[in-house]
């Protein structure tokens, strides 16, 4: 079976989780100057975090949901207008920031064009109508197919926001696969927003955790709502440990993945009834299957009878992830087993 449901599959190797035996922990509940707690693992990641996002510094969160979550909350109140892609995660899948019982913020939406691009002159539109407390972008983009937002976009979204006075906070939750796509630093990228989350669970391999970077204004900010939500962890280095493995060591491989992905797109290259959702540029491909009458769950399962085992998205797309492990010969297969289907 060939498992391309999500990134987030990813196992830790020997050399991972062996960091884990080594690393030195302590309480990381118990804080001292800047909020910082007593887990010196966890310090050391924090501060590789903020180094490669060239911010202030970094908090860990258990997941990308909670440290998406307490970013947003360290900007808004309930009630406030926080401006979202129509199909950015933590708006579609997350949702407790907009839930009534939780973070009651009123989402306002802005369009992205076929290239999962935001489309900047809504954005103003939006930001003109007043009002808005929050602009929220997401990079790589996860339903439109793993679209990368080019530095040029975010510096004009950036620039748009600030000029309203209004922050920018990206999910970047794949913010490593956007950057090596881009072939520019995270660093430069996070120029561009005031605050950063990124997964290290995902295509960096670790088994748990997120970051969330920014300056230090924020970060105490930050620091406060996680502990509201309940996110502040104990000898947390455990987490931590692998999580520096990852980020010394996995990044450039997400190049690997790309190469994967891209191989497959080219093999479903102008089938029928099965179409490509944007371009393969990073490890994501969304394909649309409503030509073939199937729903994707009944799709999804089909693929599964011949060995594929994939995720259904949104209400009508299929979603197929790369990552470490799978292999040229899994992304031909896959690709072999989608157009068999197209075939109906
Ligand atoms: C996975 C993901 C998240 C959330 O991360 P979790 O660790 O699963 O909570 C947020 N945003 C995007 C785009 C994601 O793909």
């Amino acid at each position: 079976m060939i498992d391309l449901r999500s990134d987030t599959l990813t196992l830790p190797d020997q050399a991972m989780l062996e960091t884990i035996l080594g690393a030195k922990l302590g309480d990381d509940g118990r804080t001292h100057a800047l909020e910082r707690g007593e887990d010196q693992t966890v310090n050391e990641l924090e501060d590789l975090a903020a180094q490669i996002t060239g911010k202030e510094a970094g908090v860990l969160f258990p997941t990308g949901t909670l440290g998406n979550t307490a970013a947003v909350l360290a900007y808004c109140q309930a009630g406030d207008k926080v401006l979202v892609d129509e199909q950015q995660h933590l708006y579609i899948s997350e949702k407790v920031l907009f839930d009534y019982n939780f973070g009651q913020l009123q989402p306002v939406s802005y369009p992205h064009d076929e290239n999962g691009l935001p489309v900047l002159e809504k954005i103003e539109e939006a930001l003109k109508g007043g009002n808005i407390r929050l602009v929220c972008i997401e990079n790589t983009h996860n339903f439109t197919g793993g679209a990368c937002i080019p530095l040029k976009n975010m510096k004009e979204i950036y620039e748009l926001a600030h000029k309203y006075q209004v922050p920018v906070h990206m999910d970047g939750a794949r913010m490593f696969n956007a950057a090596i796509a881009l072939k520019v630093k995270a660093s430069e990228m996070c120029r561009y927003v005031d605050s950063v989350m990124f997964c290290i669970s995902k295509g960096l391999g670790a088994p748990v955790g997120s970051l969330v970077c920014g300056n230090q204004e924020f970060i105490l900010k930050l620091r406060e709502k996680r502990k509201l939500l309940g996110g502040v962890m104990r000898q947390a280095g455990i987490i931590a440990a692998p999580g520096l493995y990852a980020l010394r060591n996995n990044i450039e491989r997400l190049q690997e993945d790309h190469e994967h992905a891209k191989c497959a797109a080219e093999l479903i290259q102008g089938l029928k009834h099965t179409h490509m959702v944007g371009q393969a540029v990073t490890n994501i491909l969304v394909l649309d299957v409503n030509e073939l009458g199937l729903t994707p769950q009944e799709y999804c399962r089909k693929a599964e009878e011949k060995g594929l085992l994939i995720k259904p998205v949104l209400s009508d797309k299929v979603r197929l992830v790369f990552y470490k492990g799978i292999t040229k010969e899994d992304a031909a297969e896959a690709a072999r087993i989608i157009r068999e289907l197209d075939k109906r």
